[in-house]
């Protein structure tokens, strides 16, 4: 098998637990054989290998790992959020907007919406990234969603539960109904994730609840969009579920930090549930950010990600979502860097993304910059000189 050395790496984070929260080794070099990392040392120790990448002094760090984004579907909604910019509310009534392009989309027109923003995301250094449906709204349409989207990745997320649809606007138990029972059942085959939006104007406790049971049952695991828009039960509802991740999370009461905080085990697997914030909403539709100071110094796990969607966050760049957590939510660079690797990682409970050890996938990022700070301190700069996806250069 040949190897790949990446070498004179200036600073290498490889959030491995040592050595202060990103486990940063200065002078170093990395081993890549077979998509995998198979040593990481001193540059002066390096082994011989097949080929070289000189990093040049700069900074590497694992590839993002976007734990929540919206990427099949059809449509533009830029004067929406033309109209936001000029004083109007959201309130996600939007969605519906999305529904009906979305459907009317042939497979051709979604399949090169996802390929094109898993291509934009890739670039700008998101080597894992998670796809949910939720704009089919149909059984049909839910499946085929998760079907073009598990073409692009092993993340997918069946979000049937996005909103009711126009056409179940007057009975939306009996839209539950169907999510719970013939949509599961369809969309199941293509998802590793069930998800719900809990939201007043979505779907209550005891619907969010049903929807969740009903992937569990056919062996999903659970994530909740939670506290986005104003208090509720979300949050409180995705930890009794034992979800990986609570999303969205900017209205928090004390009880609900309380609860996410008691489910952080020491490692970040098994049982934890992580609050993953979206800052690319808050910004796209100019409402408060989310408190990560409180979370994290509550000992809540925190994960950033984009929600990248065309209605509420249309960007695709964690770098950009680093940089407003720094500015907006208390983090430090180091935190938020964190939260966009290892914290994503964990939020989708894998252990072999997200950080830079051996037998880690060899996903990284080469920055155009000597450390991780430059992420949120040349905020809308592009950073990244070169991605290592499975090993390859791309
Ligand atoms: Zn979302």
């Amino acid at each position: 098998m040949s190897t790949l050395l990446v070498d004179d790496i200036g600073e290498l984070v490889t959030n491995d637990g040592t050595d202060g929260p990103l486990g940063i080794r200065r002078d170093a070099a990395l081993l890549v054989e077979g998509g995998r990392v198979a040593w990481v040392g001193s540059a002066a120790d390096a082994p011989a290998a097949d080929r070289r990448i000189d990093a040049g002094g700069a900074a590497v760090l694992p590839g993002f790992v976007d734990s929540h984004a919206h990427l099949v579907f059809a449509g533009d909604r830029a004067a929406e959020f033309a109209a936001r910019m000029a004083g109007q509310a959201y309130t996600g009534g939007g969605i519906r907007t999305t529904v009906g392009a979305t459907r009317a989309a042939s497979d051709a027109q979604l399949r090169a919406t996802v390929g094109r923003l898993r291509d934009e995301a890739l670039r700008q250094g998101t080597t894992t990234i998670e796809i949910k449906s939720g704009y089919g709204l149909t059984v049909a349409d839910e499946a085929r969603s998760l079907r073009i989207a598990a073409e692009s990745t092993t993340e997918t997320t069946f979000l049937g539960a996005h909103v009711v649809p126009a056409e179940y606007a007057d009975r939306p138990d009996d839209y539950v109904e169907l999510v719970c029972g013939p949509m599961v059942r369809a969309a199941a085959p293509y998802a590793r994730w069930i998800d719900v939006f809990c939201e007043r104007g979505a779907f209550d406790a005891d619907q969010a609840r049903a929807v969740l049971t009903s992937g569990q049952a056919l062996g999903l695991g659970v994530r909740v969009h939670a506290n986005q828009l104003g208090p509720g039960p979300g949050v409180r509802l995705g930890v009794e579920a034992g979800a990986a991740s609570v999303d969205h999370c900017t209205h928090l009461d004390d009880a609900d930090v309380d609860a996410l905080a008691g489910t952080a085990g020491p490692d970040g697997s098994g049982t934890t549930t992580v609050a993953t914030l979206l800052p690319g909403a808050e910004f796209s539709t100019r409402s408060p950010y989310p408190d990560a100071r409180r979370l994290i110094d509550a000992g809540v796990t925190v994960a950033l990600a984009t929600d990248c969607n065309p209605g509420s966050s249309y960007t695709s760049s964690m770098a950009f979502c680093i940089a407003l957590a720094v500015r907006e939510m208390g983090m430090t660079p180091a935190e938020a860097v964190w939260a966009a690797t290892a914290g994503g990682a964990r939020a989708l409970r894998r252990d072999d993304v997200g950080r830079l050890r051996v037998g880690s996938r060899a996903d990284l990022v080469i920055l155009d910059a000597p450390s991780h700070l430059h992420l949120a301190y040349r905020p809308g700069v592009p950073l990244i000189r070169k991605v290592l996806h499975d090993g390859v250069p791309r």
